[in-house]
């Protein structure tokens, strides 16, 4: 979770400004924590919460669906200006939530939770459908997430990149270019399809957790959801650099960062 909030501060003063270069400050003027880490602390907390709270009559699936809409909405609505579409923010302030075929990227921005707590594949492939169909349940929706799940799920079980690559691969997206020779014409685009493969394959030219965080920058489009991802699953494969913890830390507020530390010790 934690690469995924790198990702999304690093990444969020180039939403609207790409900067097509790996050559550039990671932390300055103008990042903030915007929807992608506040929605992925929100689903933290519902996992938490889930397990906590989680009585022997409680169907665990359908609670943690509950308790992902009550967290989503009860912490999204302090933040109404943090980047939210517009069906999304219809959402978080409806007295009667439903989900709404969405294939949007936030689909996959905010799921690296479920990630780095599935104690199996198949756990973290119903949990990952089970979070993402409270609003995305269009079947590109449930793709974009699953295939972000899956390659946390790999990367934090010895996988290799270019094991990760394969499954992603034969599994949800054609992996068959690069960075480099996509970058000329990319544009900003916000669905799963058209940013989880180019952020996927941004990880899986990385060096570090750094260059990849730089890579996905360097690419363009929806820069925070992009390195959101990309640094999602770059935290299984490389971890995070102590340096870059406490910066990117620094820039969430006594609210969330009481979920991020109370995630960090639960899920150790
Ligand atoms: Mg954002």
């Amino acid at each position: 979770m934690l690469g995924a909030i790198v990702g999304d501060i690093v990444g969020s003063r180039f939403e609207f400004d790409n900067h097509r270069s790996k050559e550039f400050d990671l932390f300055g003027e103008g990042c903030f924590a915007t929807d992608d880490s506040i929605m992925t602390l929100a689903v933290a907390k519902a996992l938490m919460e889930t397990r906590r709270t989680l009585g022997p009559e409680d169907d665990f699936c359908r609670l943690l669906g509950d308790l992902t809409v009550q967290y989503m909405q009860d912490i999204g609505r302090n933040y109404p200006n943090c980047g939210y579409g517009g069906s999304f923010y219809h959402w978080v302030f409806s007295d009667d939530p439903k989900p709404y075929n969405s294939y949007g990227n936030g689909a996959a921005m905010r799921i690296s939770p479920v990630g780095f707590i599935a104690k199996s594949m198949d756990e973290a492939v119903r949990l990952s459908e089970i979070v993402t169909a409270v609003t995305h349940n269009h079947p590109e929706g449930i793709k974009g997430a699953e295939a972000t799940t899956v390659a946390i799920y790999l990367a934090r079980h010895g996988a290799s990149q270019s094991e990760i690559g394969e499954r992603v691969s034969r599994e949800y997206y054609p992996l068959d270019f690069n960075i480099d020779a996509i970058r000329p014409t990319y544009r900003f685009n916000e669905t799963c399809q058209d940013t989880v493969p180019q952020a996927i394959q941004c990880f899986l030219e990385a060096e570090s957790f750094e260059d990849a965080i730089r890579i996905a920058v360097s690419l363009g489009g929806d820069s925070d959801t992009i390195a959101a991802i990309t640094g999602a699953i770059s935290e299984a494969y490389f971890g995070v650099p102590e340096w870059i913890r406490q910066e990117a830390l620094s820039y969430l507020d006594p609210r969330l960062r009481e979920i991020y530390d109370a995630w960090e010790a639960w899920s150790k």
